[in-house]
């Protein structure tokens, strides 16, 4: 049954006619090498126009190899690696022939085609010669049988035909009919070690290498990693820049201040000491509350933000920050705080609890600050399927569309004047990002100018048990 199988196998049917079709290639590479090869040596000393008719002999190998490919995967299905490693867009076609040249492909393709003469030789002359005789000996009694039908006796075809003298030819000509058969169920066999043997040549000669593939892999990480290195690099150098820019004008302020209460002519009264040191008070918390900021920021540049991830009750923390805020937002601001906690039970999330505060304190802040008098923050919890949503809702001034996709950025104010006024860095949001990412969440905004903002974060949940 074993030995019959390819005979039911489209594959080996192919594999003939792929076999078979060796020959004709054969004579195309011959001709191809013989031509190219001996012009290209012959008139190497003619000004060197050798050289390009070798180049010519290669892009026509290139193309031959490409016609190899395609007939492979196109009929067997050979996986194989591609030709040539792709070269950048912009490269110039002086820098892509260096590379066509350079690709061992290239070479390996020529070597391909000098192989082809003899093995293609071989193979299309032994299929040839085999379907040849397999087809004569299968048809050998049919042509006897019909020789003997239209042959009378008397007839000089009686004799002709055999059946005059030897009756036992007709038997014979079956027993060499099986043997007909038996050579074609081999040549099915031999056409799939043929089909077999052609993918292990092509994948060994037609492809770049594993190694090469691996190769150019790791020289692209090293980019993406030199890319990334000069673009933290940037970032630090601009965050120095820039903190140089926010520390000058408290210090400014304080220097003035100072200098003020300091100058023994014009003293100022008391009340107006009182005043200065207020200011520089405030400056002075403002800039420890800057120095705490940028020590977040760098323990996050240098991957030291280690957060303590347990699960915790995103309500209760909320609560926490409404009823800490709410009494200084109504007195200072006159703008109302509300929690809207869930009624039904909302699984605890994962999170680092003291930075979870962290991150809420600064949404409801900025809330607070970017709302006129009379209006509303609320703070509200929900569960959404693996996830625990808490929503920082304001009735406020809101973020223009255009400055929506940068608020997250270090150091960016969507209204220099009014958030400067509140006394912020425009650092807030950035670390609250960096925070929710490490906890693993993620932190979306929506608004309207003029109608307020709604900010999310969205924490993973966890099952509710062990809650922090
Ligand atoms: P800042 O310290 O300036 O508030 P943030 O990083 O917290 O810095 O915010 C960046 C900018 O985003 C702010 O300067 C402000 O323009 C805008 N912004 C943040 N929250 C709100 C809000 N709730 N309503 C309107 N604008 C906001």
């Amino acid at each position: 049954m074993e030995l019959i199988r390819p005979a039911f196998d489209p594959r080996a049917y192919l594999g003939v006619v792929y076999s078979l079709a060796r020959l004709p290639l054969a004579f195309f590479y011959f001709v191809l090498l013989v031509i190219g090869i001996s012009l290209s040596f012959s008139l190497i000393w003619v000004l060197g126009i050798g050289i390009p008719f070798f180049l010519l002999l290669l892009g026509i190998t290139w193309w031959a190899v490409i016609f190899e490919r395609e007939l492979g995967t196109w009929w067997f299905g050979f996986s194989l690696r591609p030709m040539a490693i792709s070269l950048p867009a912009s490269s110039g076609s002086w820098a892509r022939l260096v590379a066509f040249i350079r690709n061992p492909v290239t070479w390996k393709g020529l070597a391909f085609a000098a192989l082809q003469v003899p093995i293609g030789l071989a193979i299309g002359i032994g299929f040839w010669a085999g379907i040849m005789l397999a087809v004569g000996l299968v048809a050998a009694p049919f042509l006897f049988a019909i020789g003997a039908i239209s042959a009378q006796p008397g007839d000089p075809s009686y004799n002709a035909v055999g059946l005059g003298d030897s009756p036992a030819t007709f038997p014979l000509l079956v027993v060499l009919a099986v043997v007909g058969v038996v050579i074609a169920i081999g040549l099915l066999h031999a056409g799939r070690a043929v089909v077999v043997f052609y993918e292990f040549l092509a994948r060994t000669m037609l492809g770049v290498s594993q190694a090469q593939l691996d190769l150019v892999g790791a020289q692209g990480a090293v980019v993406v990693e030199q890319a990334r290195a000069e673009r933290s690099e940037q970032d630090r150098r601009q965050l120095v820049v820039n903190m140089g820019h926010e520390i000058r004008t408290p210090i400014a302020s304080i220097r003035g201040h100072a200098e003020a209460l300091l100058d023994g002519a014009g003293r100022p009264s008391e009340e107006e000491t009182r005043r200065y040191l207020e200011v520089i008070q405030r400056e002075t918390e403002r800039l420890g509350a800057l120095v705490d900021d940028l020590l977040v920021v760098a323990r996050g540049e240098a991957g030291e933000l280690r957060l303590d991830l347990r699960p915790v009750d995103v309500g209760a923390v909320a609560g926490e920050v409404v009823a800490a805020l709410g009494p200084i937002a109504l007195r200072d601001r006159k703008v109302k705080l509300v929690a809207r906690l869930p009624e039904t039970v909302v699984p605890a999330a994962w999170a680092d609890r003291d930075r979870l505060v962290q991150v809420l304190m600064n949404l409801v802040r900025n809330g607070i600050a970017y709302t006129p008098e009379g209006g509303i923050v609320s703070v509200s919890v929900n569960a959404a399927g693996d996830r625990v949503d808490v929503e920082v809702a304001d009735t406020g001034v809101g973020i223009a569309a255009e400055d929506l996709p940068r608020i997250f950025d270090r150091f960016y104010r969507a209204d220099e004047s009014r958030s400067r006024a509140t006394g912020g860095f425009g650092l807030g949001l950035a670390i609250s990002r960096d925070l929710v990412v490490a906890m693993a969440g993620s932190i979306e905004v929506e608004s309207e100018p003029g109608t307020g903002s709604r900010f999310t974060v969205r924490l993973r949940a966890v099952q509710p048990q062990g809650v922090a």
